[in-house]
Parts: structure tokens; sequence; C-alpha cells
């Protein structure tokens, strides 16, 4: 067998640089647990990047998959299936929104729920000049719409020209977002917690007030909860908790549990003045291997009361982070709710250390933003698995600095 490195350095043959990879082979999973191909043990607070949230080796998501295999994995667009059928139901309803497009990754639901926003406005006008107001410091995707919505500049600049006409607000700042609004706002896209930014949560009076103003300017609410949606933050999509509903929601990552699917969703209001036969498509979004595990994951989720556990364990993960936070001083701010939490570091120490010196102590963690480490393990890990996560980060504290 090939050694670690071997397959390592052939990697960075082949494969486009443009992720940093941690030298890890990674081999299986069990539970919450990820092994390389040496056989080392790492306990997972990554899943993925938000995805795995029902653990690796889960026999019956695994079933699942096998089965519909079995069945047909792909079939098009131009027919039903009964997994996107039922799929569709099961997600809608978890929503609360009455329609839904699958897609294959978050992106994509970015661009979906972009093109939907500006279809709407001009119905309602006949206008091509209509503009969106997306947030600094937010993260929506890759491609060159979700991109054109991305708060960061250093992502877009080498890339530009964007698509047009949208204006950037402060994130949790309501003035900032007033100066933004035109006549021409069809619509207003954040994270109800963003994610790669930082792990920053709307505040609750904020958030309110965005929605009384779309309200009364009949400018459309898109809340992109592909990262903190499907359970993490201890409800189902985390806009339930502010008593606010979007009127177009972006899903993917954990939505799947690893198989590529996203999906926005709308009210019947946005449907009505929106996309139509011809206005836009997918090849393989939502076939039905991926509406499979769309079922099975949202199946899970009621039986195993995922909700109830994150909301448990990640207020026992909130206490024992506060504790780390007052045990060094380098940590400056501690950020996040249920299974989606953050440490903000000084400058004496460097997030992306914290994270490498872990994962050689056998703990996967990730940055977010600036020199924030971000804690998004999978939705079924437990107290014990929290306290073994605190043990080794404190032992990676130490052996950084402080
Ligand atoms: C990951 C992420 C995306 C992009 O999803 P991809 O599947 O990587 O295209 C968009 N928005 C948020 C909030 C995300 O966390």
């Amino acid at each position: 067998m090939k050694s670690m490195n071997e397959y390592i350095d052939e990697a960075e043959q082949v494969l486009l640089h443009t992720y940093n990879r941690f030298p890890v082979v990674f081999d299986h999973g069990s539970g919450v647990n990820l092994y390389d191909i040496n056989g080392k043990e790492y306990l997972d607070f990554c899943a993925g990047i938000a995805v795995f949230a029902l653990g690796y080796d889960n026999k019956e998501y695994n079933d699942a998959l096998k089965s519909q295999i079995d069945k047909i994995i792909h079939t098009s667009n131009l027919f039903y299936s009964v997994p996107a059928i039922e799929a569709a139901e099961a997600l809608t309803k978890a929503a609360g929104m009455d329609r839904v497009f699958f897609t294959n990754s978050g992106a994509e639901a970015i661009e979906g729920a972009i093109k939907a926003a500006r279809k709407y406005a001009y119905s309602k006008d006949g206008g091509t000049d209509h503009e969106i107001v997306a947030m600094d410091h937010s993260f929506h995707g890759r491609t060159m719409g979700a991109l054109s919505v991305t708060g960061k500049k250093a992502y877009r600049e080498p890339f530009e020209p964007m698509i047009g006409n949208v204006r950037y607000a402060e994130f949790n700042d309501y003035g900032s977002l007033l100066s933004q609004v035109t006549d021409k706002t069809c619509a207003v896209i954040m994270e109800t917690i963003q994610g790669e930014g930082g792990i920053y949560p709307a505040d609750p009076d904020y958030l309110k007030s965005v929605r009384k103003l779309c309200d009364e300017k009949d400018i459309l609410l898109i809340l992109d909860e592909i990262q903190c949606g499907m359970g993490r933050s201890g409800s189902m999509f985390a806009y339930e908790a502010y008593g606010v509903k979007p009127d177009i929601v972006t899903v993917a990552k954990a939505v799947g549990c690893g198989v590529p699917v996203g999906a926005f969703m709308m009210t019947q209001k946005v449907a009505d003045k929106s996309l139509v036969p011809g206005d836009h498509g997918s090849t393989y979004g939502g076939n039905p291997l991926v509406c499979a595990a769309v079922c099975e994951v949202l199946r899970q989720f009621e039986d195993k009361k995922i909700l109830d556990n994150v909301k448990k364990t990640g207020e026992y993960l909130y206490s024992r982070l506060e504790e780390v936070k007052t045990r060094h001083g380098c940590i400056l701010g501690h950020r996040g709710r249920g299974l989606i939490q953050g440490l903000e570091f000084d400058e004496s120490v460097k997030a992306g250390d914290v994270c490498r010196k872990a994962i050689e102590n056998g703990l996967i963690i990730i940055t977010a933003g600036t020199n924030v480490i971000r804690f998004i393990p999978p939705l079924i890990i437990t107290d014990d698995d929290v306290d073994k996560m605190i043990g080794i980060l404190e032992d990676s504290l130490q052996g950084i600095n402080s």
C-alpha cells in the first residue's frame, strides 16, 4: 500500500491547487469518528463542513441509498419520480415553504434564489434593472452569481465583472441596510447565522426589522440556511427561533448528508410571479438517488429526535467553550448556538495553527472568517464527545502558546 505522503504527493501533481489541504488521507468513518488510511482515529467536529449531520457508517442511511441505487439513480426532470415528490413534500413542510427546486450544490441553490427574485420583480414591472442587497462578510458560494452576493472582496475581485446591481450592507446594521435599499431593490440576501464569515448570528431585532422593511416595500427576503439550517442551530431552520419567515430559503450541506443536493424554496406568493417552464432547469437536480437521501435524512431527524440532541448538546458545548475562554486570554470571543459555534483568537494565536495542532492530536476542527475556529460537528454528538473535544482542544492550545 502507498504511504499517506505518497498519496499526498500524487494528489498535488494532478488536483488543481485550489485548496491548502490538511495532510490527511481519510479512509472511512464511524459515528462521529474518522479514520485515516493508517488507521489513526479522529474525532470529527467539522462533519465535512456541516454536511454529515447523522454520523458516518449510518446503516439506515446507507441502506436507503443502496436500495435506491438498485432501483434507479437518475431519470432527468422531464419525468416525475417518487423520491423527488416525497423529498419535496417533506422538505417544504420542514421549512414552512410551498415550492422547492432541487439543485446539486449550495451555490446552485443561491443562483436559483437570485433568478427567482429577479423574475419576481420582472413579472411585477417588466424592468431589468433590479438590485439585490447582500451583506459584508457573507458567503454564498463560488459560482459567478453566488460570488456576486458574497461579501468578501478578495473572493470576487479576480473574477470581475460580477453580475450587476448588487449593493453591500453591514450585517446586523439596520441603518446600513436602509442606506442601500432603493426603489429598484428586489431582494435582500443574508445568512441567518453567518458561517464562513466567522459565526455571526443575526441580531433578533435586526432580522425582525429587515422582515418588516421587506414587507413594506415588497422586497423579497432570501435567507441562506445552507450552513446554519437543517437543525444545526437547534431549530430545523435558524429563522424559526427568530419568528421570522423568509420569502425564499436556500439549503444544501446537511440536507443530503453527503450526496450532492441542495434546494431553493419559496412561498406561493413568490412562486406565482416567478420561475415558469423555460426559466430554469438542471439535468441532475433532485434525481431519485439524492432525493432518497433527503427523505431518509428528514426521517431520521424525526425518528432520532435530532433537534433535541442539538439543543441539549449545543448548550453543553456552549458552557464548556465558555470555560475554555476564561482559561485562555488569547480567546477574544465565543459566538453561535446549537452546534454551530466559534471561538475568536487575538493576534498571538493563528486559528489555522490551532486546527493543524488539533488534527495532529486527533481532532478535526476548521477555521472561519478572521482568526475564528468553528465547531460544526455531526448533530448526533454526545456530552462525552464534547468533553473529549475540549480535552484535545486545550492540549492543542497549550502546544501553541499562551
Ligand atoms: C457552503 C455554503 C454555500 C455554498 O455551498 P456549496 O455547496 O459549496 O456550493 C453557500 N452558502 C453558505 C451559507 C454556505 O455555508
